[in-house]
């Protein structure tokens, strides 16, 4: 940490008690206005607040319509909020840029249309290994709060606001929200290690954004994650097996099928966020000090590289920004031939995607009457597949117990149609996953846990067309033909 900080504080501080270091330097005037003092350091340079929030905004809007295809068109943008810090300061950057609160630039207002949808995730609350029942109520109370506080303040920028909860990845019928609820638990608690359940967390709550952006009609996520988090992905993932995947994972856009997963604050540190969060008086209902899945003392790969990299951070400020700068030296593997992970949506690598089509080629001959058959017949039976969730899942699931193939994971999921990194993650559960649906009546018990019908939905469908585009290899003409 320089002497020179003004007002700037330890990383691992980020949280309710954010200490400022004390003011050691002599008090300097802002570098953009040469009038005002300055606030805070930002980089190296000395500003006021209303040059940095300026300056801020300004970044923001930036980052954000760079992505625009048609500046004609209306601009749909999804926020993603949690509720922490980040996603706080994001709404907030929105509404300024496109003149929320009746401020100036209304007429930037009509070309965007903006709703914030928060996964809420509480019922996990029990997978949690919170000690006592005080714990448990603290974390509800607290929990009420933070969806309370984002729906107020959805509201004052008016925002549509939209909070779905997790167990919605299951279906989102009413009638059996407690089976689904138990159906998340149960599955959660089958994953061993905290990291597993932070992966699948994160993979089960951007599914459910996907889809619910595809149900309201948008085509763009925004995300407030900080550089700090992309820099701990950018580890993290490396760590787990997701290097291929990196680029697309820590850039500022990532495309999800016709869904773009936007990150504008990928240029913002963590505490500069939280200069902006403090000096609006915003107030943070997240519990940083309790993990969400505190099993053992190590804690997570995920939580671990976290605070490997605050610690560089802290030693030298520019680390953050030099793993970043790198990664975009990276070439991100998206192109129109991609083919995606069942479960996380990553892209496969070429290794990958040849095993899936030798798959698919053995599947073919040693089984043609019993896999490839159920699919067919099912999918000319019921033209709504792709659209509903579980309509013909159920089916499937029967047709396919008796069809224990060696290389298929489960009943359903085929195990080429899965990143390397999901399938390391479906090593790590007390009991092989079983895909089963939401029973249609309540009477019938649930059986074992449970991924979503979403992962079997991708799954066949991907082995399907590699299937189909098998057979019709031979009648393909090559493009200079
Ligand atoms: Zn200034
Ligand atoms: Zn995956």
């Amino acid at each position: 940490m320089t002497d020179n900080n003004q007002l700037t504080c330890n990383t691992e501080d980020a949280g309710d008690n954010l200490i400022p270091t004390p003011k050691k330097a002599v008090k300097k005037t802002c570098v953009r206005c040469k009038e005002k003092p300055s606030i805070i350091l930002f980089r190296t340079d000395p500003m006021c607040w209303d040059c940095y929030h300026e300056m801020i905004i300004k970044k923001f809007k930036l980052n954000v319509t760079r992505f625009r295809d048609n500046k004609k068109d209306v601009e749909r943008l999804m926020l993603a909020v949690s509720g922490g810090v980040s996603s706080r300061v994001m709404m907030d950057l929105v509404s300024h840029f496109i003149g929320g609160n009746g401020s100036k630039g209304t007429k930037a207002k009509l070309f965007f249309k903006v709703c914030v949808v928060h996964i809420n995730i509480s019922c996990l609350d029990q997978v949690s290994g919170r000690a006592t029942e005080q714990d448990h109520l603290d974390h509800a109370q607290r929990q009420a709060n933070l969806v309370r506080s984002l729906e107020e303040a959805a509201q004052q920028y008016e925002f549509p606001f939209y909070n779905i909860p997790l167990e919605n990845i299951y279906g989102c019928d009413e009638s059996n929200k407690k089976e689904r609820q138990q159906m998340l638990i149960d599955s959660f608690t089958q994953f061993t290690s905290s990291t597993s359940k932070e992966d699948i967390l994160e993979h089960f709550r951007n599914q459910l954004l996907f889809e619910t952006a595809h149900s309201l009609g948008f085509n763009k996520i925004l995300f407030g994650t900080s550089s700090n988090r992309l820099a701990t992905r950018l580890l993290s993932s490396t760590s787990k097996g997701r290097g291929y995947n990196v680029p697309n994972e820590t850039n500022m856009v990532d495309q999800h099928k016709d869904i773009r997963f936007i990150q504008p604050m990928r240029d913002f540190l963590l505490k500069e966020i939280h200069i902006y969060h403090r000096k609006m008086s915003f107030i943070d209902y997240t519990n940083h000090n309790v993990l969400l899945f505190n099993n053992n003392s190590k804690g997570s790969i995920n939580a671990l590289c976290e605070k490997f990299i605050n610690h560089l951070q802290d030693i030298s400020n520019q680390t953050i920004h030099t793993l970043l700068r790198s990664v975009d030296k990276l070439v991100s593997p998206i192109d129109e031939n991609s083919v995606s992970c069942s479960i996380c949506c990553a892209n496969l690598s070429e290794q990958e995607i040849k095993q899936l089509e030798q798959y698919s080629l053995a599947l073919k001959s040693s089984s043609s009457s019993s896999t490839t058959t159920s699919t067919s017949s099912c999918k000319s039976s019921c033209n709504n597949c792709s659209a509903s969730s579980s309509c013909c899942s159920t089916n499937n699931n029967n047709n396919n117990n008796n069809n224990n193939n060696s290389i298929q994971l489960t009943n359903n999921i085929h195990k080429p149609t899965l990143c390397y990194s999901c399938n390391q993650l479906l090593r790590d559960v007390k009991q092989p996953p079983v895909l089963t649906v939401v029973p249609s009546d309540s009477t019938t018990t649930p059986t074992p846990p449970t991924l979503p019908i979403y992962v079997q939905k991708n799954s066949t469908v991907l082995l399907k067309s590699y299937q189909l585009r098998n057979e019709i290899k031979d009648f393909l003409l090559d493009d200079d033909e």
